[in-house]
């Protein structure tokens, strides 16, 4: 089963994500790290992608395409996915569908974690004390907020018109939103 999670910065989808991954057996797809990982790496093109990341800015959608396209070409993970934080623009979903079917794979859920603005400020001014991440600070989080609005928009229409497609609010406590993704999975 392959599985998307898309909502903003915030939103909780690293964190269903990891209980999906534990309960289907299944591997987590976070854009995120991946990048995260780079940066550490130090190369050219990390410092490109810190710079993108450390501004709010979404990191260019080749980089990211790029590293979507090693997980779905690894017959290990075939079917098993879960997508946490891509696609996040249109040109990442076409790329997404264009993979899919060359891998002869498809999406079974989308989840859609719809939360406010403040909801997502106080969650990430949280996370900050917590994880200590540099893009967490509250001019960087607004900008990632608008970022995300404006650019995933498009993915969200393109999205929900599909029968696959469900909106969950996000700004539930963690096990009410568990509970309501287990019930649309009925596993
Ligand atoms: P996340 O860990 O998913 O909140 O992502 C942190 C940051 O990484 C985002 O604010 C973007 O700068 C970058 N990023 C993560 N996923 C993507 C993506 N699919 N496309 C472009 N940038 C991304």
């Amino acid at each position: 089963m392959n599985l998307i999670l898309i909502g903003p910065p915030g939103a909780g989808k690293g964190t269903q994500a990891k209980y999906l991954v534990k309960k289907l057996k299944n591997f987590q797809v976070s854009t995120g790290d991946m990048l995260r990982e780079e940066i550490q790496k130090n190369s050219e093109i990390g410092k490109k992608i810190l710079d993108d990341m450390s501004s709010g800015k979404f990191v260019h959608d080749n980089i990211v395409n790029k590293l979507i396209e090693n997980i779905l070409l690894d017959p290990d993970k075939k079917n098993r996915l879960i997508f946490d934080g891509y696609p996040r623009s249109l040109s990442q979903a076409k790329n997404l569908e264009h993979l899919l079917v060359k891998t002869d794979q498809k999406i079974d859920f989308i989840f859609f974690l719809n939360v406010t603005k403040d909801t997502i400020i106080k969650r990430i001014e949280q996370r900050k004390i917590v994880e200590k991440r540099s893009d967490d600070d509250l001019e960087t989080i607004i900008k990632r907020y608008e970022t995300y609005m404006e650019t995933t928009k498009p993915v969200l229409d393109f999205y929900s018109k599909n029968s696959k497609f469900y909106e969950i609010d996000g700004s539930s406590k963690i096990e009410e939103i568990t509970a309501k993704i287990d019930a649309f999975l009925n596993v």
